[in-house]
């Protein structure tokens, strides 16, 4: 049974259960296997390769644990992201560490663990110099912006002349300075290159990857020796947001950087990658039911319980991030009926909260259902508090070869006493009269 398929039954059962009501996210298991198989499959000729799952893109603990199950170690960024996978049962080597704002306590919490740290700047390596005193346990390495462009989205390509992210290759001088920075520090062994998220194309990835490797090699030619011993990938291969289709596959990104550089196959370097959005965002779909109707300047608008809280970015960059959204009828069945432009409006109190403008949908009516797909990464697993609007709950579900859906819980929605209590409510009575 394939992805589309699942995605139906799940959505009949879903119906069927009320778990889609008001609002749910849901994670097709079956298809995060599938990716990971893909993922393994196709990066094999590169040798020894440690994947991991930016959490960035879906910091739910259970979901962790299944990719940890499946051999996917994860990428963290924060204390909250690394705490997360720590609880998912992903630590000291099976975590990587990346942040250009990692504070002091967090390098040596990852040196205490034998946590992998990729270092974002000159200041953060003499910070470490503070806290390497013997033989790390910890694979040390360092971020490399190879600034080679941007890519379609301003605010995911991190590889431009001026990215806030890594180190600048091609500044005034800073070539040498990281010769120098490798050539006092053997305990710097690897090199690491993130060239962006979404939109930018997988040859701008390769020529990313390109420039650390020609980097690696001309410090280890300075060393003597190989000092360099793994190339950390990144992650952002790019997922197609306008159909049922993958995008580019891991296979066809792997023969594109081994057409750039073919020595990435000669065993020479061992791998890391940092997949986020391309291993889960075709595997997971919010649900909303439409609470009301209404027609505004002679365009019909559908109230739903799906904004900016589960899609921020959909929400506030329409035109960079436009979602596929699909009618049902209360049933979970496709609603039939001729296409009308309608608006698809979320629950927040600002006119622009929108996940589609004049989409073409049979018309809705309360009680029906909204699925906006591919929003396994960065949607439900990023929540923004605006109008104090609870996270929903996530479901997982798997499909037996005749069609029964079994779901099972990854996060229950978040409750109004903890809603309450985020708000500061034990410091109510806290301020000073006025
Ligand atoms: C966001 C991010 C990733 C994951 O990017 P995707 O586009 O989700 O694959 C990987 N590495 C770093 C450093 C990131 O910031």
């Amino acid at each position: 049974m394939n992805r589309t398929e699942r995605k139906r039954h799940a959505l009949a059962a879903a119906a069927a259960h009320g778990l889609a009501a008001p609002l749910a996210g849901f994670v097709d298991l079956a298809g995060i296997r599938e990716a990971v198989e893909d993922l393994t499959k196709a990066f094999a000729p590169l040798g020894q390769v440690q994947h991991t799952v930016a959490v960035k893109a879906c910091g739910l603990a259970p979901v962790l644990r299944f990719l940890g199950d499946l051999g996917v170690d994860a990428e963290v960024a924060s204390p909250g992201e690394t705490a997360v996978a720590e609880a998912a049962g992903l630590r000291g080597p099976r975590l990587v560490l990346d942040s250009p704002a990692k504070t002091t306590a967090e390098l040596a919490h990852a040196l205490a663990e034998g946590t992998a740290v990729n270092a974002d700047s000159f200041q953060e390596l003499a910070r470490l110099d503070r806290l390497v005193t013997t033989t790390p346990r910890s694979v040390l390495g360092v971020r490399i912006n190879p600034q080679v462009g941007a890519g379609r989205i301003g605010d995911t390509s991190t590889a431009t002349a001026m990215s806030k992210f890594g180190i600048p290759l091609r500044d005034d001088g800073n070539r040498a300075r990281l010769k120098d920075a490798f050539a006092r520090r053997p305990w710097l062994t690897r090199l690491h290159v993130h060239v962006g998220s979404q939109g930018c194309p997988p040859q701008l990835m390769a020529d990313g990857v390109a420039a650390v490797h020609e980097l690696a090699e001309a410090i280890n030619a300075d060393a003597g020796h190989r000092q360099v011993t793994s190339i950390d990938l990144g992650g952002g291969l790019p997922v197609d947001f306008a159909s049922e289709d993958q995008g580019p596959t891991y296979a066809e990104y792997v023969a594109t950087l081994l057409a750039r550089v073919p020595a990435l196959a000669g065993g020479r370097y061992g791998f890391v990658t940092e997949f986020g959005r391309s291993l889960l965002a075709k595997n997971g779909f919010l649900v909303s039911t439409v609470e009301y109707t209404k027609v505004a300047g002679g365009r019909p608008v559908a109230v739903t319980h799906a904004g900016a809280q589960v899609a921020a970015r959909t929400v506030l960059q329409p035109e960079h991030w436009p979602l596929r959204l699909t009618a049902l009828d209360p049933s979970g069945a496709p609603k039939a009926g001729p296409a009308v432009p309608q608006d698809i409006a979320g629950p927040l109190c600002f006119a622009g909260d929108l996940l589609a403008r004049e989409r073409p949908l049979p018309l809705l009516e309360p009680g029906d259902l909204v699925v906006a797909h591919d929003t396994g990464a960065y949607y439900f697993g990023a929540h923004y508090a605006y109008n104090t609007l609870p996270r929903p709950a996530v479901h997982g579900f798997t499909v037996s070869g005749r069609g029964e859906v079994r779901f099972t819980p990854i996060r229950r929605a978040q409750t109004l006493s903890e809603l309450v209590a985020d708000a500061g409510a034990e410091y109510a009575g806290a301020l000073p009269r006025a």
